[in-house]
């Protein structure tokens, strides 16, 4: 199975600073990368400079939001339609940071999900426990209502077109990633619940990857869980030869 590295700039990087990560990315990138597919998911304003400078390059590009309708009176609103022009082909769903600040619900990440999929775009589903719920020993329960609620209405046949993202709230920004043995635990705990719902084989074949203070140094080992199919990164793929180090390391 390849593995999955995808950045999430979150409220970061103007076009200026997106073509100059680009360019120094071009200066490292090693070029030997077999196996792994590399997303940048920058924001909207920067997706144009992006799109320009990965044309000739293997990386993809992905959006951190969408609105589930075609179009309309959606103000301050972003549709499928408008990002297929910057040649986006993933989009974030269900960031914990969005469920909390913008109160979206299961629901809705449901109808953007769906949506990105009629659209032709890979969702990166987003799912993940707080520490409190950690603490209680909830993580499994937590996990296994959003999978239920997020991927309801999927058919069984769409789920190889959607990743999803574990990542506990308690690890995200934190500097404290999820140990590689307690992570690689949910990731086995996440594909079990997949396959009760859409049945072992579609289980076995769905990307699972991990986000929460992902550096070049805890990479490896994480990487290595067999289970852990790859990253989403947010702090540390701000700068392009950190991001690079990841890459490498998965
Ligand atoms: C994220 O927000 O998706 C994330 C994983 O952030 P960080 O890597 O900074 O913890």
């Amino acid at each position: 199975m390849d593995k999955i590295i995808a950045a999430n700039w979150k409220m970061n990087m103007t076009s200026v600073q997106t073509h100059k990560f680009f360019r120094e990315f071009k200066k490292k990138d090693s070029k030997k990368r077999i196996n792994k597919i590399v997303i940048v998911c920058p924001p909207f304003t920067s997706l144009p400079a992006a799109a320009k400078d990965t044309k000739d390059e293997r990386i993809k590009l992905g959006s951190q939001n969408m609105h589930f309708e075609k179009k309309g009176a959606f103000t301050g609103e972003i549709s499928a339609e408008m990002l297929e022009e910057y040649s986006v082909e993933f989009v974030i769903v269900g960031h914990s940071e969005r469920r909390k600040y913008f109160k979206e619900s299961s629901k809705i990440v449901n109808k953007k999900l769906l949506s990105a999929l009629k659209n032709s775009m890979v969702p990166i589903l987003c799912i993940g426990e707080n520490e409190k719920e950690r603490k209680k020993g909830n993580a499994g329960k937590v996990v296994e209502k959003q999978l239920r609620e997020c991927l309801a209405k999927v058919p069984e046949g769409k789920m190889q077109k959607i990743i999803i993202a574990y990542e506990p709230i308690w690890a995200i920004g934190t500097g404290k990633n999820a140990e590689p043995k307690d992570a690689q635990e949910m990731h086995a705990e996440i594909r079990s619940i997949i396959s009760r719902i859409f049945g072992k084989d579609t289980a076995k074949k769905v990307f699972i990857i991990y986000g929460g203070s992902v550096k070049p140094e805890n990479a490896g080992e994480l990487g290595r869980m067999k289970d852990i199919n790859g990253f989403l990164v947010g702090g540390a793929s701000l700068d392009a030869g950190s991001f690079i180090k990841i890459i490498d390391n998965a």
